[in-house]
């Protein structure tokens, strides 16, 4: 197709505007046009990546394929666009320094003051290229994190604004911005984003494209005067207007046109409107679903974002189930013996959420063995699933000290141990085991019956692991390991055949699920889940 085309994505007014979801929207309507794309993410921070931060500060870390631990927004892009991320995918302030100083003590800019204009702001350029140069993709689309006006943008803005004027037509602009509504005065108000894109303009970036954010309808009028103020075309005012799913929101921009935009501003051929087929057929079977199957999530953050990536999958598996998934946040730190059964009441399924750290772990534990003893499915995912783990040792085979080494170094039954390479390691970022690693699954077992498939990929992010010594008693009394890491041995996948779905795995399912292809676990925890509903259900009619 010729030289790559760039769209900058930037926000103005305010943070939370859904950038990401504009991004993964005009990646999806790109790729459904047949463009080979990516969306990349530079985020204004110095932590070299989110892997050090915590979910209250930051959300979710999404972790790539390649082992990168990333922003949030790289999920919402796999998700929507199919695609898998890499390390290229999300860069921060704290990386690109750390390549700038990396070049500096050998000497690569002998003789040089290193500087923010020049030398930051070519590594900025340098790796947005870098998409296009090596990777070879006909759209980048690239979203700077943060919000205009922001000193930590500034870098950032700066080399999109250089790379414009090197790019030419090969590169555009789009600016979202908020349109609040006013409730005493009964007005939308468009004076934020007139400011907003006064701003950009006064860094030298003139918006190509501005979506507005709002919660009313805007008039034709509004869109007249926003662009009539902004110099950007009538056409190029977008209104995304809030939905009540995130995933209708390619198919608002595609109905307002924002694909042919960006095309013509890009001299690119048209070409047919494309139909989104199975996008559309998710979405109608998304709101034809309209029975609940309840599911708890049992984790210490009482926030969505801490667990976006489990709440999207069980969505997905839910739509494809041809049900509404009703998530209930249950706080582990607060959960025990006492008031689980209160707690779990009427709850068809539930997950036991990954984590670090002491923290609300006797919770997780008390979730397992009532779950396992009331037969409820249960997914166990990462610490959700060492904590079944410990949860089995200490009450089937008797361990009543049973711990991982994270949570008790002196622990006599170390179900859960530190792994081998990890023992040395004294430097906390980006030294888990990260990213994908192979997996084979035992024929016959409940795992595989999900999966159709016996080798498997999936993505880590841990230190500690199953203690294999273990291996023969856990079977023997009846939890199976039925996944393995066919290089290194270690336990993946553990399972109670015996129960409805009691699943526990190392790795996190979550960051694979997208909306066309749904994961196949959590496809099967659903069900399981939706088959122990109506079971209740029939039982309690029985009983009346
Ligand atoms: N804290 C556990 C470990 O490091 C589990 C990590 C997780 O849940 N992602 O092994």
């Amino acid at each position: 197709m010729g030289d790559t085309k760039y769209v900058f994505v930037t926000g103005g007014v305010a943070s939370s505007l859904g950038k990401g979801i504009i991004s993964s929207s005009v990646g999806k309507l790109l790729q459904a046009r047949g463009y080979n794309i990516t969306i990349q993410k530079f985020d204004p921070y110095i932590n070299i990546d989110p892997g050090t931060l915590n979910p209250y500060e930051h959300g979710e870390c999404y972790v790539t394929v390649d082992g990168q631990e990333t922003d949030l927004d790289l999920g919402h892009y796999e998700r929507f666009t199919g695609i898998q991320t890499t390390r290229a995918n999300n860069i921060t302030t704290g990386r690109i320094y750390q390549s700038v100083i990396e070049k500096e003590r050998p000497g690569d800019y002998l003789g040089k003051t290193i500087q923010e204009v020049t030398h930051i702001t070519d590594e900025i350029k340098r790796n947005i290229k870098l998409m296009g140069k090596i990777y070879k993709f006909d759209f980048v689309i690239t979203e700077i994190g943060g919000t205009v006006g922001d000193i930590e943008s500034q870098p950032f803005l700066e080399a999109i604004r250089q790379l414009r004027w090197e790019l030419g037509k090969d590169a555009i602009n789009l600016h979202l911005t908020y349109v609040p509504y006013l409730a005493a005065a009964k007005e939308l108000k468009t004076k934020p984003t007139q400011t907003s894109v006064k701003q950009l303009q006064s860094l030298g970036i003139q918006p190509d494209i501005l979506v507005l954010r709002t919660e009313h309808e805007l008039n034709a009028d509004i869109r007249k005067k926003v662009a009539h103020f902004c110099n950007v075309d009538e056409n190029a005012v977008i209104q995304s207007l809030d939905k009540p799913s995130i995933y209708e929101v390619p198919l608002s921009m595609q109905a307002q046109g924002l694909d042919t935009i960006i095309l013509q501003k890009m001299n690119m051929p048209i070409g047919d409107t494309p139909q989104l087929g199975p996008w559309r057929s998710f979405l109608d079977r998304r709101n034809k679903a309209t029975d609940i199957v309840d599911i708890a999530l049992v984790g210490k953050y009482d926030l969505q974002d801490a667990y976006k990536s489990i709440l999207e999958s069980l969505a997905h598996a839910g739509t494809y189930n041809d049900y509404k998934v009703k998530n209930h946040f249950v706080n582990s730190e607060k959960l025990t013996r006492e008031n689980v059964a209160e707690q779990l009441k009427g709850m068809a399924g539930v997950v036991i959420c990954p984590g670090f750290g002491q923290r609300g772990i006797e919770g997780k534990i008390v979730a397992a063995e009532y779950t396992r003893t009331h037969d409820i499915p249960t997914f166990g995912i990462c610490l959700g699933m060492q904590m079944m783990v410990i949860e089995f040792a200490r009450d089937v085979l008797g361990y009543a000290e049973a711990n991982s080494r994270e949570m008790d170094e002196k622990t006599p039954h170390n179900v859960i141990d530190i792994m081998e390479e990890q023992k040395n390691i004294t430097q906390m970022g980006g030294t888990m085991r990260l990213g994908a690693y192979e997996c084979d699954i035992r024929k016959g077992s409940k795992t595989y019956e999900a999966y159709q498939q016996q080798q498997i990929s999936e993505r880590h992010r841990h230190r500690y692991e199953f203690n294999n010594q273990y291996i023969e008693e856990f079977e023997k009394a009846g939890m199976q390991c039925v996944g393995i890491n066919p290089d290194s041995n270690l336990v993946e996948i553990l399972e109670i055949p015996t129960l409805k779905w009691y699943i526990g795995t190392q790795f996190h399912p979550e960051y694979s699920s997208t909306v066309l292809k749904p994961h196949p676990l959590f496809l099967s925890f659903v069900k399981a889940s939706i088959d122990n509903l109506r079971q209740t259900q029939q039982n309690s009619k029985k009983d009346k």
